[in-house]
């Protein structure tokens, strides 16, 4: 018998492997398919690929700006995806977590197809696998949620895009959270008429609401159809050129038309095929595995991680959790999974970032000042031609200590995890605003706008104050009644 079977190879699976074995248990990880799970194949890895050749053809339609003379962009998309799997083959075979789990000893079992609990200590795999341990630890991560209404068969998850062909000539996506956006933005900048359907009030719902509203007038204004409370789904059916989708709003139908239809409604766990009541395993309300803080199931020897746990998907979220879940396997319950604030971003054109409260929520628990800078007052985004977007940041008047900062445009993620450091020290605004920050750079902003803060609060700040000043720095109240007209 095993010490350790970790189920599931993606972020968090391989850092519960990884740190089993670290302490001296005999490991094994069993995966249905490669080794890396989603980060590496089906999500970031990819996307961030596809959105980097959306950023070529955008950067090619600066050139003329700059006196450089090309012919139009023209995307073949099967080159693409060859690169696309250049990348992801590359990103694994470089993967020195890879080369640390061979060189701990870790048995991993790769293309195994599904595994399932036979009893509570025994893994079955569909490849013939069997085996046992005294611990085990569920890092199956999630898969696309689809909808159920008729017709939903005839619809795309972002998935599919590696199994196109060439760039659907229009496109219907079907959810404005962050992997609806990825793909509304990245299909526009490959040439697809993109219609994006938003069943609530604004898209990124879970962003700040001056980041929903700027990154929907940014969208409309790059062709994309932003439909926002657009109603319910009735049912989708096939055209002669690909997918209708009819909707209905307070009575009144409606419909849309696209060669491909992609929907990006949310995430599901990947629990069906575990046989999850045979070990004990209770899921939530929402179908994900239910944890306390040590990432323990309800059966006390099984513990949890990642996306499979519905919390914060992310993978440096997965990968935490991996490391707390394989300590409190080994060791016994040692190690609670702490509450930070992480970073969040997505690589849209615009891309935004946040990290910390919005607006909205610090509101509710604090006394707050609001401070922002527009990307078309700083210096690096002139020279750039890379005017669209702000920085806000949002401080708690009563300790002057950041409490949020959210970003719109370009490098808005690299921007942010400098914040997100601030945040995590519990700096003061005024003591950020004292960094000299390198100039003329896109991160240059934070101490920006973290000079504006420190100068709304009455703070002392010396010389930031005044490159803010000679920086043309627009005030920050004519800003935001302008974001709101
Ligand atoms: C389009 C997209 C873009 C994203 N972009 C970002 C980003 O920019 N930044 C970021 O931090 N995060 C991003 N994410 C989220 C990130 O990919 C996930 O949070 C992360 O991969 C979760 O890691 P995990 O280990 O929990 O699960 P996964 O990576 O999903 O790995 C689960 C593994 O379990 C295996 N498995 C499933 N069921 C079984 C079974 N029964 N038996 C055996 N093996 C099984 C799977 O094959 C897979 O290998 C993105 C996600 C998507 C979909």
């Amino acid at each position: 018998m095993l010490d350790v079977i970790v189920i599931g190879a993606g972020p968090a699976g391989v850092l519960a492997a990884l740190r089993a074995a670290d302490l001296g248990a005999r490991t094994a990880i069993i995966t249905r398919h490669e080794f890396g799970g989603m980060a590496a194949n089906d999500g970031p890895v990819p996307v961030r690929t596809l959105a980097q050749a959306a950023r070529l053809i955008r950067e090619a339609h600066q050139f003329g700006r700059y006196g450089i003379a090309v012919s139009e962009p023209s995307l073949d998309y099967s080159r693409l995806l060859a690169r696309v799997r250049e990348v992801v083959n590359d990103v694994r075979a470089h993967s020195a977590l890879r080369g640390q789990i061979d060189s701990l000893g870790v048995t991993v079992y790769e293309q195994a197809g599904a595994a399932r609990f036979a009893d509570p200590h025994t893994i079955e795999t569909e490849s013939g696998l069997r085996m046992q341990a005294e611990k085990i630890i569920i890092c199956t991560g999630g898969v696309s949620r689809r909808l159920s209404v008729p017709g939903s068969e005839l619809t795309a998850t972002h998935s599919d895009a590696w199994g196109l062909t060439s760039v659907p000539p229009s496109m219907l996506v079907i959810g404005g959270g962050s992997t609806g956006a990825q793909v509304a933005s990245i299909f526009n900048a490959f040439g697809s008429r993109v219609q994006l359907f938003q069943a609530g009030p604004r898209i990124l719902p879970t962003e700040d609401d001056d980041v929903s509203v700027a990154v929907a007038a940014a969208f409309r204004e790059s062709g994309i159809v932003v439909r926002e409370n657009f109603g319910d789904i009735e049912s989708f059916e096939k055209t002669p050129s690909g997918v209708r989708m009819i909707f209905s709003k307070d009575g009144a139908r409606d419909s849309a038309e696209a060669a491909l239809a992609v929907v990006a409604v949310g995430w599901v766990s990947n629990t069906s095929e575990l046989s999850l009541l045979t070990a004990g395993v209770e899921t939530d309300h929402r179908g994900f595995v239910r944890v306390d803080a040590y990432l323990r199931t309800s059966a006390p020897h099984i513990f949890a991680a990642g996306d499979i746990t519905g919390r914060l998907m992310l993978v440096p979220q997965a990968i935490q959790a991996g490391f707390v879940a394989a300590t409190n396997a080994v060791r016994g319950l040692t190690m609670r999974l702490e509450d930070q604030a992480p970073p969040i971003g997505s690589f849209t054109h615009p891309e935004y970032a946040q990290v910390g409260l919005t607006e909205t929520k610090a509101r509710e628990t604090h006394d707050v000042e609001v401070a922002v800078v527009r990307f078309d007052s700083t210096t690096r985004t002139i020279i750039d031609g890379r005017t669209t977007g702000f920085c806000k940041l949002i401080t708690d008047r009563a300790t002057n200590k950041i409490l949020g900062c959210h970003v719109v445009g370009e490098r808005a993620v690299e921007i942010t995890q400098l914040a997100a450091i601030a945040i995590a020290a519990g700096m003061q605004v005024d003591h950020l605003a004292q960094i000299p920050l390198s100039f003329p750079t896109y991160a240059g902003i934070l101490g920006r706008v973290a000079a504006s803060a420190a100068r709304q609060l009455n703070l002392k700040v010396t010389w930031q104050a005044h490159q803010a000043e000679m920086d043309l720095c627009q005030e920050n109240s004519l800003f935001r009644t302008r974001l709101r007209q």
